[in-house]
């Protein structure tokens, strides 16, 4: 429809003067044509339906590009004390890890072998990296995650025939997903044994029949059960499962590679590998502290199984990932772990600065003992001890919409911000984006008053 010429809408700038915007053309080197233009036009639209005034219109527009980057996931500093936390992403990568992923990032010898010049096996250097770390496996295979370890799992050894599983290791991972629904919907049936809370080998011999395909024991790494409970010690399953000829699988979850006397529950890839079984599963981003992945380890010809199915090629694990799982496991200690042995007296040091480099802000702000947590599959209820800054609940808003995000834990009326998780480098920033929160609740409470 043509306009008259009094409509003000004739004085909406044009896109391509728009374009030619220096800040405009600056956001041009990073981000692609359709969303710069995108963006003019989300602009010009509300000009047009009189949400803002065609004057503003430039000056919005420089407003939406400016610092606008291509991806816009953001770094967020986790301040919850909850180490592996799923909705932040899991384990944080090491400055190992992601050096290696900018490394392989371009072409790179994933399944070449450079001295030859011949084709490798895929993999083979965070193959290597693994196996140092297990040497009780015999082989070992990476996938795109723990869950599609199982899938790959139970298909390969039980389409169309029974997995036995015990009634207590039904986990429920998280967000509604059950690992019993999972392995169902590779084909295999479920053959439940045992009780929620006891299981006895003999229950494991009763269930072994013509149509087994494996044995699974899954570690409940999400839940405890307490009180009158029991499962046969896994040397027990496996011996079993070997008489009888069936392969025994391993999910351990949180792919901690031996025992850490901080999670004396937690079990680990090399005692289930020891036990005799014929494969282990493990997730590479919880207390492995790598990206997300699966590990598959075992006895050669299990893994050799597993890894051949055709399936194996649809979890197949990209580039990116093996870099970063070789470069956690040959690099220094991962973030992951060295949270997870964060000296208390340290972390108190630490918050008692940071209650002092924010005090005019946060005159009130008193440092308390905060218990922090695994989180994300592993070391269910185990408090680790340490310390918080305790800050007005009304901080805890404009802290994730800061300039650098910060996540806290809102409990027990606070906005408790605990140091744990959180690169000491990073104090700095953390106490500039309290001090900004601060300001920021005040100026909303003083518009709402
Ligand atoms: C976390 C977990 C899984 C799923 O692993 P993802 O890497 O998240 O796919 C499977 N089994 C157990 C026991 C787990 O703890």
């Amino acid at each position: 429809m043509p306009t008259a010429p009094s409509d003000p809408r004739r004085r909406i700038p044009r896109t391509d003067d728009l374009l030619t915007l220096p800040e405009v053309a600056a956001a041009s080197a990073s981000l692609s044509r359709p969303v710069v233009t995108g963006i003019i036009r989300g602009v010009q639209d509300r000009a047009r339906a009189g949400a803002i005034t065609p004057e503003d219109v430039q000056a919005e527009v420089v407003r939406l590009v400016t610092g606008r980057t291509p991806s816009a996931l953001r770094p967020v500093l986790n301040a919850t004390g909850v180490i592996i936390h799923t909705n932040l992403g899991r384990a944080p990568l090491s400055a190992a890890a992601r050096a290696a992923i900018a490394d392989a990032a371009g072409y790179t010898d994933v399944e070449m072998d450079l001295g030859t010049g011949k084709r490798s096996r895929r993999g083979t250097q965070a193959r290597a990296a693994l196996l140092q770390r297990m040497p009780d496996a015999e082989d070992a295979f990476v996938v795109n995650n723990g869950a599609a370890a199982l899938v790959l799992a139970t298909t390969a050894l039980a389409f169309d025939r029974d997995v036995i599983i015990s009634r207590g290791q039904f986990v429920e991972i998280g967000a509604g997903f059950r690992l019993s629904d999972l392995m169902e919907s590779t084909g295999a049936r479920l053959r439940e044994v045992g009780t929620t809370n006891r299981t006895r080998l003999e229950d494991y011999a009763d269930a072994i029949g013509q149509d087994t395909g494996a044995i699974l024991v899954v570690h409940p790494s999400n839940f405890r059960l307490e009180g009158f409970t029991g499962v046969p010690p896994l040397n027990d399953v496996a011996a079993l499962a070997h008489e009888r000829g069936v392969p025994l699988i391993v999910d351990v979850g949180s792919g901690q590679f031996e025992p850490d006397a901080a999670l004396p529950q937690e079990p680990s890839i090399g005692e289930a590998l020891r036990a005799g079984a014929d494969a282990v599963i493990a997730s590479g981003d919880k207390l492995m502290g790598g990206p997300q992945a699966g590990v598959l380890a075992g006895t050669a010809a299990m893994v050799a199984r597993l890894a051949r199915h055709p399936l194996a090629r649809a979890v197949r694990v990209d580039k990116l990932t093996l870099a970063a799982l070789e470069a956690t496991l040959l690099g220094p200690t991962p973030p992951v772990l060295a949270a997870l042995h964060a000296d208390p007296a340290e972390l108190r040091r630490r918050t008692e600065a940071l209650a002092d480099a924010v005090h005019g802000a946060a005159p009130n702000a008193g440092v308390v003992e905060h218990e922090g947590r695994v989180g994300g599959g592993g070391g269910t209820g185990v408090p680790l001890p340490g310390w918080a800054l305790r800050l007005p609940t009304r901080l805890a808003d404009p802290l994730r919409s800061g300039e650098m995000p910060v996540v806290g834990r809102v409990a027990d009326g606070a906005c408790l911000i605990d140091l744990r998780c959180i690169p000491e480098d990073q104090d700095q920033v953390l106490a500039e984006q309290i001090i900004a929160a601060a300001a920021a609740a005040e100026s909303t409470e003083e518009e709402g008053s």
